[in-house]
């Protein structure tokens, strides 16, 4: 029999929920059971494919090609359970099919409600998302949003319905809430005790309470919020501000026994934990050492989740690497005003400069010639430079522009007419008209060429990590890029496409077609980020005098 969990949150949003969801994931994986995390989001969009990174962040792409909201990104770092299109249910999909179902005359003539068509949909999507994967023990599913939405509420209604149909035993609401504190240091449950009877108008008395608070809430304050709320005084958790990272808080949770008592209430009988690779993740950040500025040279900088993927792959690298990582994020368009980029990215800049450069993955024309300039001052430098997707294609750009000496060498997305598209699109994505779900999406093999950095990082010929884009190196430039000196590291199996570009003569310059960021974790960081913040570091350390080391 699965289990399920039902993550619901109340007071406000940004509480934290996926990561509340994500470590009880991780705890329930440190017991030996299988997790299958789902997310529920009650927008209208049918996928995030379409929306704006700067409204809702980075786009979280699949193995199967499925572009989701970013909490899936959440649990790809926290749990290590399957990740498809079925772990992400929007209010969009749902009435998409419930529409199309009745367009075929699926209903037989009654009339289509919201309940019980659209929550039947929903229940069906959650049970669909539990069986794919046979051996699935526990789902935890989110539920998007904060109680008292009109959008959750379809969602909260086929949540009672599961966990009335599963019996207590075998599902369980968990519901996250807000503890503020205010003026005098003082904590205050009110907000809390509302929320609850808010899930309790809903038909869902919630059996495990999290609560976000600035520090660990008390025996009393903890039993005067069972009191009011109906919930067991050891079934009262908090999800205290930790100084450290998020990846903390599985840890955090596990001291307060949130897993043993979950286990209990779904009655698992409780196994051996075995937390060792969060613990040694956490050893490693404390004895970080020394610090390493990586300058994020993109578009969408003032949106921390836009580039999110990125910015947790760059710290698990730095656990790795043990070293610290800053942030310098960039605005490529700040670089196209400057005259000379090494006044941004040199040691004269403010902050004294950055020690490797990293271009993610984006669209459109805005900050292009910022990119590429960025590109050519680590190139010339020898500054370490990871490109992403469109940091790759940048690679090529400059490579065609200053070194092949084609000055207007663009990709078509960007000038359609220029004379060396040295970046184009693929023959059957010219007439593509239907921006939904239409790119180079999902898993595939990229097969690393001998005597590269890819290889190297990998330690492995075969290659599978997640494409999102449109736009390919194009071929018919493939012999003179290659004969002037730009390495093809990496091709697809058929040798038809290139997946990876290495610059010569250079200590670490390499852009990828597609994206890393997405399978890396805090207890294994992806190889290219590691190899990237590893040659940063080593080659800060060796114009360091060795007097001045950090270690
Ligand atoms: N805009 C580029 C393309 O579509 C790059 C996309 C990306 O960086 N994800 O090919």
């Amino acid at each position: 029999m699965k289990k399920f969990i039902f993550v619901s949150g109340g007071v406000c949003s940004s509480l934290g929920k996926g990561v509340a969801a994500s470590s009880l994931g991780a705890l329930l994986e440190g017991r030996g059971l299988n997790v299958r995390m789902v997310k529920c989001d009650p927008y209208i969009n049918v996928d995030a494919g379409t929306m704006s990174p700067y409204q809702h962040g980075e786009v979280y792409v699949t193995d199967d090609g499925a572009e989701t909201d970013l909490d899936l990104g959440n649990y790809a770092r926290f749990t290590s359970g399957r990740l498809s299109a079925a772990n992400s249910i929007t209010t969009g999909q749902v009435y998409e099919s419930v529409i199309k179902k009745e367009r075929e005359g699926r209903y037989l003539g009654r009339c289509v409600q919201v309940i019980p068509h659209i929550t039947d949909e929903i229940k069906s999507r959650i049970l669909a998302a539990a069986r794919e994967d046979p051996d699935t023990d526990v789902v935890i599913v989110e539920i998007g949003g904060t109680v008292g939405d009109i959008e959750s509420i379809p969602f909260l209604e086929a949540a009672r319905q599961l966990i009335h149909e599963s019996g207590r035993d075998n599902a369980l609401s968990a519901h996250l809430t807000l503890i503020p504190e205010v003026a005098g240091g003082e904590l205050k449950t009110k907000p809390t005790q509302h929320s609850v009877k808010a899930m309790q108008e809903q038909g869902i008395q919630p059996d495990v309470l999290i609560c976000r608070a600035p520090v660990i809430l008390d025996e009393d304050t903890r039993r005067k919020i069972a009191l009011f709320t109906n919930i067991e005084s050891d079934a009262v958790f908090t999800s205290y501000d930790v100084d450290t990272t998020i990846y903390e808080v599985p840890l955090v949770f596990f001291e307060q026994k949130l897993d043993q008592v979950v286990l209990k209430k779904l009655g698992v009988e409780s196994r051996h934990a075995d937390l060792k690779p969060w613990y040694s993740m956490m050893e490693r950040f404390a004895s970080r050492k020394g610090k390493v500025r990586i300058g994020i040279v993109g578009k969408y900088m003032d949106l921390h989740d836009a580039y999110k993927s990125i910015y947790e792959a760059l710290f698990h690298a730095s656990l790795e690497c043990m070293v610290e990582v800053e942030l310098v994020k960039i605005d490529s368009a700040r670089l196209e005003e400057a005259d000379d980029p090494g006044a941004v990215l040199g040691p004269e800049a403010s902050g004294g400069g950055v020690d490797g450069i990293l271009v993610p993955g984006g669209f459109g024309q805005r900050g292009i010639n910022g990119m590429v300039q960025a590109a050519a001052w680590a190139r010339r430098n020898g500054t370490p430079y990871f490109g992403i997707c469109l940091g790759m294609q940048i690679m090529v750009i400059e490579w065609g522009r200053n070194v092949l000496r084609w000055k207007d060498a663009d990709s078509t997305e960007f000038n359609p007419d220029t004379k060396y598209p040295v970046v184009s699109l693929l023959v059957d994505q010219i007439d593509v008209k239907d921006y939904g779900g239409t790119m180079r999406l999902g898993k595939s093999v990229s097969v690393a060429e001998p005597g590269t950095h890819i290889l190297a990082a990998y330690n492995e010929k075969n290659i599978s990590e997640r494409h999102r884009h449109r736009y390919e190196f194009a071929n018919r430039y493939r012999k003179e890029m290659a004969e002037s000196g730009l390495r093809i590291a990496a091709l697809t199996p058929d040798g038809s496409l290139v997946e990876c570009v290495e610059w010569p003569d250079h200590p670490w310059g390499l852009g990828v077609q597609f994206h890393p960021e997405f399978k890396s974790k805090p207890t294994a960081a992806s190889p290219l980020f590691r190899d990237f913040i590893a040659a940063v570091r080593d080659r800060k350390r060796a114009v360091i005098p060795v007097s001045e080391r950090c270690v």
